[in-house]
């Protein structure tokens, strides 16, 4: 079989959204699955959908369309503000969108007014992590201008933490959306039928066991593709690691000095990390680098080590294992190696499920 390929077990995609979906539903928290680092993958998005959740969301607007043009059941949410030269798009083919500005709002209800139809809004809330959001005190503008125009739909609130400043979703912080929903309905006599808490990284303190107020949406993408809390990095109990795997060929194996030799100066990539030790070892190249995959985030299998990365090649040491030319390697990922390699269209993508093998 090819490689580098990403190799994609869809059952156990299913079953990490389905463990998720019932373990948040005992606090009246809904999922939506969040296809953006898959380019929404019909294979993904379906298998997602298997598992329970309520939604799909995506940044990208032509991951929107890929999922629609596959018959892929909604609803849609674009959880990025939509670009002013792309409204009419979203408004065709998003459910809803995430919002916080008024002059996106005034041209998606008018894009929604040419075609005829109604537009859902969720107005983003920034609460301290500096990506995006109204700040606290020109929420209430927004909800006005929001109501006020003709073709769209309040449906809710959300915020999103952690991804840029790493400012922790915390019981403190999702109180304080809480408490702005309750204020927000209170002054203007509105119903907010969506609280939308976060991403993966709210997953601690969903699961902890904390009161989730009026929190009753979170948007999951690395959770359920990786297995993995966000923050810590550790396996969430019960939930498949090994999904999705990054599998590479070893096109030379040889056995070669530890220590380079010559003038040094930095390499591609910069400044090498340097190599420890001295003697002779089995070195292993795999075809795959920087260009398919963030080589930082793959951890490798026990007894192999890597030693180095360039646009091309991934440079490891196996120990004691014999490692022949042609033998395959299979590596776990990280979210930024698992986003470059979906996105290289230099990695193959083996879609596998007890329902049948396909490639794509
Ligand atoms: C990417 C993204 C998510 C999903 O984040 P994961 O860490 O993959 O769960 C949720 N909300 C927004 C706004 C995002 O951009």
């Amino acid at each position: 079989m090819t490689a580098p390929r990403l190799d994609i077990d869809l059952d156990k995609i299913a079953a990490n959204a389905r463990a998720l979906v019932d373990r948040l539903a005992v606090r009246g928290i809904g999922v939506t699955g969040v296809t953006k680092a898959a380019l929404g993958s019909p294979g993904i998005a379906a298998a997602m959908r298997r598992g329970g959740v309520r939604g799909l969301g995506d940044s990208r607007i032509e991951n929107i369309e890929r999922m629609r043009d596959a018959s892929i059941t909604g609803p849609f949410t674009l959880i990025r503000s939509p670009m002013p030269s792309q409204v009419a798009r979203v408004v065709a083919t998003a459910t809803s969108s995430f919002n916080s500005e008024s002059t996106v709002l005034d041209q998606l209800s008018a894009a929604a007014d040419t075609q005829r139809r109604h537009h859902e809004v969720v107005l983003m809330v920034e609460l301290g992590d500096l990506r995006e959001g109204v700040l606290v005190d020109e929420l209430d503008a927004l909800i006005r201008h929001t109501l006020g125009c003709r073709n769209l739909v309040l449906t809710g609130l959300g915020t999103n933490l952690a991804c840029q400043s790493g400012i922790a979703p915390d019981a403190d912080k999702m109180t304080e959306l809480s408490e702005l929903v309750t204020a927000v309905e209170a002054r203007f006599g509105i119903e907010l039928s969506v609280v939308s808490g976060g991403n993966s990284a709210n997953l601690t303190w969903a699961l902890s066991g904390a009161d989730a107020g009026r929190v009753n949406e979170l948007r999951l993408g690395e959770s359920i593709l990786l297995g993995r809390d966000p923050i810590q990095g550790d396996a969430i109990d019960g939930l498949h690691t090994d999904a999705i795997t990054l599998v590479g060929e070893v096109i030379e194996a040889k056995d070669k000095p530890v220590q380079p030799w010559g003038t040094r100066g930095p390499g591609a990539f910069g400044v090498p990390s340097p190599r420890i030790g001295a003697g002779i070892r089995r070195q292993a190249l795999l075809a795959v680098g920087h260009q398919d995959v963030d080589p930082d985030g793959l951890t490798p299998p026990t007894s192999v080590t890597i030693l180095g990365a360039s646009s091309d090649h991934l440079v490891v040491t196996t120990g004691a294992a014999s490692c022949r030319v042609g033998a395959e390697l299979t590596f776990q990922l990280n979210y930024s190696a698992l986003l470059r390699a979906m996105t290289s269209p230099s990695v193959a993508k083996q879609y596998a499920s007890a329902r049948g093998l396909q490639a794509a």
